[in-house]
């Protein structure tokens, strides 16, 4: 479909969806209307500037159910986030939904090339997370075989990839890299192993993270996208030309915003994403905030595909930390430490305040051989690190070597950062 006719369709959708929530979600209502705004003043997409925003707070303020557009009847699925911090987001979906999101998901395990000849091993977590079931209900849409492992149990996930021959293999990326150390570490042969593909998201990592997993696992790692307040995984997904992530635009419209002003930002430039869905009918989100930072290329693709591609998420405007004034991203650290043969890609960043003054620490994994050598190895490493992270970004951090494994291993989404500073 061209970007035109998609156009015709978006606006026809999104009119549907600002009239679902206006009359059924009263918060909404209020909204719209302090912002002078009636259903029939949103003529097509291009008004969609005019509507308001809606945050991960307003989802908490509502909780669980207060911004469902459906009653609880009709809703036959919840799905939360954790709530590590504070109440949990609950989202609601509608039967349409679930056949919506399988649709998505079979798209995005097409992108990766997946199809009824292959085993999935669908290693997200299965519950109230959306990323297990998410995957698992896609793989069943497209006839492959699934196999609905979840997270955890890193022995049993390596022998059932070699008895059951899995092809494709979907999990955080974070987690793809600690079954490749697991693999090493377990005396199976890569050849005993069938995988050709994986899809990796819930959690932004760098191309060079990529190019770790693509060399270790011998596989292509897709990116997929996607948060629970949009739809869960299945947002958006890159192809096999793995040049951005196609959004399935015909159901999620998507925005650029600059972060501080709200504004939305000229075609091409990098600001914060916002999505609208305009199929959804239990939890409609209009302009979402995703914290996401991005861009957007609206370019035909190589593949043929016409829909919209993000640029690969590497940072989050809420992850960004402001040290001694500096802006920084966990990815940049990443980055560096990467393209250190030394290193592994296991790191955590502790943030304090000493005297009013912002101290960085950055923890980092190096090879087990560096900790038989003599300690003046280890000083001439901690030093490389430190004059590269300085060179690159432009400020000192302290480095502190860790031995492999020292660093918390996460089989969701791993934490890089402690903010020990108090606001
Ligand atoms: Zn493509």
């Amino acid at each position: 479909m061209s970007r035109e006719e998609r156009k015709i369709l978006q606006s026809e959708r999104l009119r549907v969806t600002v009239e679902r929530v206006y009359f059924n979600v009263p918060w909404y209502r209020e909204k719209m209307q302090s912002a002078g705004l009636s259903p029939e003043m949103i003529g097509g997409i291009d008004d969609i500037s005019k509507l308001p925003f809606t945050t991960k707070q307003d989802l908490r303020d509502n909780y669980p159910f207060g911004l469902f557009a459906v009653p609880m009847s009709e809703i036959v699925r919840l799905h939360a986030s954790s709530g590590t911090t504070g109440k949990p987001t609950v989202v609601g979906y509608t039967r349409k939904d679930i056949s919506t999101w399988s649709e998505v998901m079979a798209r995005t395990l097409s992108c990766a090339g997946a199809g009824k000849d292959d085993f999935i091993q669908v290693s997200y977590g299965y519950g109230l997370f959306t990323g297990g079931l998410g995957l698992h209900y896609g793989g069943e849409k497209i006839g492959a075989s699934v196999i609905p492992i979840s997270g955890g149990n890193t022995k049993r996930q390596l022998q059932l990839m070699k008895d059951f021959g899995t092809t494709v293999l979907a999990c955080t990326p974070s987690y793809a890299l600690y079954l490749s150390e697991a693999i090493e570490e377990s005396g199976i042969s890569r050849d005993e192993l069938k995988l050709r593909a994986g899809v990796f998201g819930a959690e932004p990592w760098t191309d060079q993270m990529r190019g770790e997993i693509e060399e270790k696992l011998r596989i292509k790692a897709i990116d997929i996208y996607g948060l629970s307040e949009v739809i869960g995984p299945g947002v958006a997904s890159e192809c096999e030309f793995q040049e951005g992530l196609h959004i399935n635009e015909d159901h999620f419209f998507a925005e650029i915003i600059d972060p501080v002003t709200l504004e939305p930002l000229p075609e091409g430039e990098t600001g914060e994403l916002v999505f609208s869905t305009i199929t959804k009918e239990g939890l409609p989100v209009i302009r979402y905030r995703t914290r996401d930072l991005t861009s957007l290329n609206y370019e035909k693709c190589r593949c043929g595909r016409t829909l919209t591609r993000m640029v690969k998420c590497t940072g989050r405007s809420d992850d960004m930390l402001i040290i001694r004034g500096v802006n920084l991203f966990p990815s940049q650290i990443e980055s560096i430490l990467l393209e250190m043969s030394e290193t592994r890609p296991h790191y955590l960043l502790v943030v304090d305040r000493v005297d009013n003054l912002d101290t960085l620490q950055l923890q980092v994994e190096v090879e087990d051989s560096f900790f038989q050598d003599r300690i003046s190895e280890l000083q001439a490493l901690r030093q490389k690190i430190q004059n590269n992270i300085e060179s690159t970004l432009g400020f000192s951090v302290d480095v502190k070597l860790v031995e492999h494994k020292t660093i918390e291993r996460s089989e969701g989404k791993s934490k890089r950062v402690i903010d020990k500073r108090k606001f």
